[in-house]
């Protein structure tokens, strides 16, 4: 099967009312399991950025880690982990950010990036674009350079893509 034959359609699965009545979770799982699909994701995801001097893929966990530590060795840049407080076991900056309901924080080494270092931000899945959202104002407080945000799924009609529009934005698979 060659990269061009993938309809990386085919390699998501829908779990309707999960985790909650109402939602539709669009499951990547069956797309681990292949690789000749993986390997078509990371060329794909790369793709728009070859030759675009990414010195750094950062991502939050836990799904944006699978997809952006094979991306930053494509693109031969480092990969930077973003967390939940209380996982780094370094010194690390913090950015706290708004809920529907409360308020969430994630946290980057503070060795993670340095000044004017070119930055792509990987998620595997863009709804309202909040979770992305936080970690380039994160990258930005500690001077990085957003190139890009690159996601293998795309939910249209959440807000994600207005909420980032100032961002170049990249996504493989848009679902309405
Ligand atoms: P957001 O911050 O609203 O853009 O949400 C993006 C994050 O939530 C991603 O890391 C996804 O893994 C997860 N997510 C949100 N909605 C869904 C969905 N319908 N199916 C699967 N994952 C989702």
């Amino acid at each position: 099967m060659t990269d061009g034959s993938i309809n990386l359609r085919d390699y998501i699965r829908d779990v309707p009312d999960f985790p909650k009545p109402g939602i539709l979770f669009r499951d990547i799982t069956p797309l681990l399991k292949s690789p000749v699909a993986m390997s078509a994701v990371i060329d794909r995801l790369a793709a728009p950025f070859i030759g675009q001097q990414i010195d750094v893929v950062a991502a939050a966990e836990a799904r944006g880690f699978i997809f952006a530590a094979p991306l930053a060795i494509r693109l031969n840049a480092a990969f930077v982990p973003i967390r939940k407080p209380g996982k780094l076991p370094f010194e690390s900056h913090s950015l706290t950010y708004d809920l529907e309901y409360g308020s969430d924080t994630v946290q980057m080494h503070v060795d993670g990036v340095a000044p004017a270092q070119r930055v792509l931000v990987l998620d595997d899945l863009l709804a309202t674009g909040g979770t992305v959202d936080a970690c380039c104002q994160l990258l930005e407080k500690c001077d990085a350079e957003i190139v890009g945000c690159a996601f293998v799924i795309n939910l249209k009609g959440l807000g994600g893509e207005q909420r980032l529009s100032k961002y170049k934005l990249h996504s493989l698979l848009t679902y309405e």
